[in-house]
């Protein structure tokens, strides 16, 4: 079996990893010329983390990565709602990692390189078409000066990310972004570490909510650490033209609101004001799609099913997909699926349930409703956070969220 994946991110390089594990060919075709450390930071839920142990990539990764110890929920007064362990701390077998997405991605794709050879991996190569035919798969792809490429294999696994090129071809019309009228600013700012120097916070409620988090970064100064931090506003009559990761934009668009939010432990204004580049994303998913695989050909990660960046998930179910289709595609070597066409198909049963759970979830504002529900209920804050909102409530949303996510500790264990 050979296998062409589309898409050099978090994504395709663990399905590629995952495949040479067992055996199976693959080919990586990444439309960027060159790939490049781009985005802020990400965090790797310890049933992600769990997967690149799997594959030996943990403890690089680790080495990369701050291992979050805690996550704090604040009201937009500084008053803390919930909080809980994270990772290791909170008993899991593996850590939850903090890690700038370039990073990541350079990690991964160096193993890529270092395991599968530098002949597996395309760069500059967009695609543009898949035909399917009785005995597998051609796709096409665009080079930078406009020559066409094709290439021919058994499966074709478009990883290529939330303006998938794969998906575009079977969903042509009506799968277009949704819009959460919300806006997001990300950035990283050198400053003093806050709280134990490994904590994950964030404060406010879905209109006017900020997020700050310590990751390890190259160009750190010495003696300070690399906050990555994201605000979010409600902006409803945003006009969603650019859903493009890289856009840069100044802290005048959305810093007012945040202007008094400094509490003793930490000095957001501060944060914006000592960024160096901030990156404007909307707050945008697509609606859950009914199949993934035709033929010979499936969806993984964003292509498959972008969700609004709440709870930590994107990269976390990327890599969960991967390792659902790697087990689907060796069972299929191994005669235990009829064909390719059937292990996509299981693989699809296998995770469109969950991850359609997510993005629903997701649009309830996740894990983050405890600061919602604070909000709803004393906006103008409160003396103690059980007059207002029951401590079963609080673990209640919690605990659902992390059933639905996949990361309960209980099942992360037997897993
Ligand atoms: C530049 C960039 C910056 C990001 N920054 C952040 C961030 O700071 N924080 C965060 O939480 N998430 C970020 N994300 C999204 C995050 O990586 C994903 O949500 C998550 O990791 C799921 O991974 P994925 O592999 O499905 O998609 P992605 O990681 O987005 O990877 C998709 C890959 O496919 C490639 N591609 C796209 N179209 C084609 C095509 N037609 N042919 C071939 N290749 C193609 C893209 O260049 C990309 O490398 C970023 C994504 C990108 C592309």
């Amino acid at each position: 079996m050979n296998v062409i994946i589309t898409g050099a991110g978090i994504g395709g390089l663990s399905l590629a990893l995952m495949l040479h594990a067992r055996g199976i060919e693959c080919d990586i075709y990444e439309s960027a010329p060159e790939l490049k450390p781009l985005g802020v930071g990400i965090n790797l839920l310890p049933h992600a983390a769990n997967e690149m142990d799997q594959i030996g990539m943990l403890d690089t990764l680790a080495k990369n990565a701050v291992s979050t110890s805690a996550l704090h929920y604040y009201n937009c007064h500084g008053q803390n709602i919930w909080q809980e362990p994270r990772g290791l701390d909170a008993g899991y077998p593996v850590p939850q990692l903090s890690i700038h997405r370039g990073k990541l991605q350079m990690l991964l794709a160096e193993a890529v390189i270092q395991r599968l050879g530098a002949h597996r991996m395309h760069t500059g190569m967009t695609l543009k078409s898949v035909d399917q035919d009785a005995d597998g798969v051609t796709a096409q792809f665009v080079r930078p000066d406009g020559t066409l490429h094709s290439a021919r294999a058994n499966v074709l696994i478009g990883a290529d990310g939330i303006h998938s090129a794969v998906r575009r071809q079977f969903y042509p019309a009506n799968d277009g972004f949704q819009f959460s009228g919300r806006i997001l600013w990300r950035a990283v700012t050198y400053t003093q570490p806050f709280l134990d120097g490994r904590t994950m916070f964030m404060a406010g409620h879905p209109d006017e909510k900020f997020v700050a988090y310590p990751i390890l970064d190259d160009n750190t100064p010495e003696g300070l650490t690399a906050i990555n931090w994201i605000a979010e506003l409600t902006v409803p009559d945003y006009n969603l033209g650019n859903t493009d990761w890289n856009r840069r934009v100044d802290k005048s668009v959305f810093e007012g609101p945040f202007q008094s939010w400094k509490w003793d432990w930490i000095d957001i204004p501060a944060l914006i004001n000592g960024a160096e580049a901030i990156f404007e994303f909307p707050l945008v998913d697509k609606n859950p799609l009914p199949r993934w695989s035709f033929q010979n050909t499936t969806l993984m990660g964003d292509a498959a099913h972008p969700l609004y960046p709440i709870g930590s998930n994107g990269s976390a179910q990327a890599i969960l997909d991967a390792r659902c289709l790697a087990d689907h595609l060796q069972k299929t070597v191994q005669g235990k699926h009829r064909s390719i066409a059937a292990a996509l198909k299981e693989y699809e049963a296998d995770r469109i349930p969950p991850t359609t759970g997510i993005i629903l979830r997701n649009r309830l504002n996740g894990p983050e409703q405890v600061m919602q529900m604070a909000h709803e209920r004393a906006p103008e804050g409160f003396n103690h956070i059980h007059d207002v909102v029951s401590a079963e409530e609080l673990e209640e949303v919690s605990t659902r969220y992390k059933r639905i996510a996949g990361f309960d500790p209980k099942a992360l264990k037997r897993a």
